[in-house]
């Protein structure tokens, strides 16, 4: 009967939560350990000018090496480590770690562009008192220059926040930049760019998925650049997965982009040839120059 079938979903509902918490509190108790036992590292998704080609920086991603089950991505441990507080010593090791690399790429490189290395902050890290003098220690202890540092964070985590807009003018300060991420997916208010320190305006994949066909256009693209030319902030459009999204975004004027249609997330050794100009990454960008007759 509908009303036993009903129980019974119940009951499958009862045992999928079930089953869910227990794997979220097994995932849990692993992630509290992971950090101790090193199993955190970085890889790096360059960044590309669209005209050239060249990397013009670096966005540090996490990922954990879980010992059984093998390479864990962020969707599946951030939220947990958000949830359990454990966000704030993680990211102060993904920001160490970042600033770490980007200052050895600095020594061993014997040619370095202007590139920066971006590192993902979560509110909570922003509403920690002390942010931003760990910001300030990460650059001084390992010699980085500020202006090879990016901040990301996403609009909802400074939306209504003072003390993570505080805390972002702070860094701002000490010359790093600072980068709203998923631009256009969350409390998406003007006002931000007035009363947060912004630099570059990144344009969420989702609206980039759009210009996927030959005349395919985007509203949200288009006026992500407008703002940001207006503003002379500098506009990323992010997950570009096809040389059609790499033309069109180069035609309408974006002068930086990522995405797999370029490079994938790369292991540092990976990243640090790229910044040294040893591999050339996927052209942007125009038209096939039609054949000669
Ligand atoms: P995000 O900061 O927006 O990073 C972009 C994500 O899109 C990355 O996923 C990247 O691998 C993926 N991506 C880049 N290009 C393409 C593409 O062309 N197609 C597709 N389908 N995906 C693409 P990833 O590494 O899994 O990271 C997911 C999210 O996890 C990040 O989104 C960021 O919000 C968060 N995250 C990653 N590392 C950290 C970290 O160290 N700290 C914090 N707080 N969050 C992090
Ligand atoms: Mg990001
Ligand atoms: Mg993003
Ligand atoms: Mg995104």
């Amino acid at each position: 009967t509908a009303k036993s079938s009903g129980k019974a979903r119940i009951v499958v509902y009862e045992a999928e939560m079930d089953r869910r918490a227990t794997h979220d509190a097994k995932l849990g108790a692993d992630l509290r350990r992971a950090l101790d036992r090193d199993e955190f590292f970085l890889v790096y998704q360059p960044v590309v000018r669209l005209p050239d080609g060249c990397p013009a920086g670096a966005e540090a991603l996490v990922r954990w090496r879980h010992p059984e089950r093998g390479v864990v991505p962020p969707v599946e441990f951030i939220p947990l480590a958000e949830q359990t507080g454990l966000i704030v010593p993680l990211g102060l090791w993904v920001l160490n770690e970042a600033c770490r690399q980007a200052a050895q790429w600095l020594r061993d490189l014997r040619t370095t562009g202007p590139w920066k290395v971006s590192v993902n902050v979560s509110a909570r890290q922003l509403s920690e008192p002390g942010f931003a003098v760990q910001v300030a220690e990460a650059l001084a202890g390992w010699l980085l220059p500020a202006d090879r540092l990016m901040i990301e964070v996403t609009e909802t985590a400074i939306f209504d926040n003072e003390t993570a807009t505080a805390t972002l003018r702070q860094i701002s300060a000490l010359g790093v930049a600072l980068a709203l991420d998923d631009f256009g997916t969350g409390h998406s208010s003007l006002s931000l760019l007035r009363t947060a320190p912004v630099d570059v305006l990144k344009v969420d994949k989702s609206f980039v998925d759009d210009l996927g066909g030959d005349n395919a256009e985007s509203t949200i693209v288009t006026a992500t650049l407008y703002i940001a030319n207006g503003l002379r902030l500098s506009a990323v459009a992010e997950g570009v997965e096809t040389p059609t999204q790499a033309r069109r975004l180069y035609e309408l004027g974006y002068q930086l982009a990522q995405g797999y249609h370029f490079a994938k997330p790369l292991p540092a050794e990976e990243m640090a040839a790229l910044l040294a100009g040893a591999a050339p990454l996927p052209p942007p960008r125009r038209a096939a120059p039609a054949p000669d007759p």
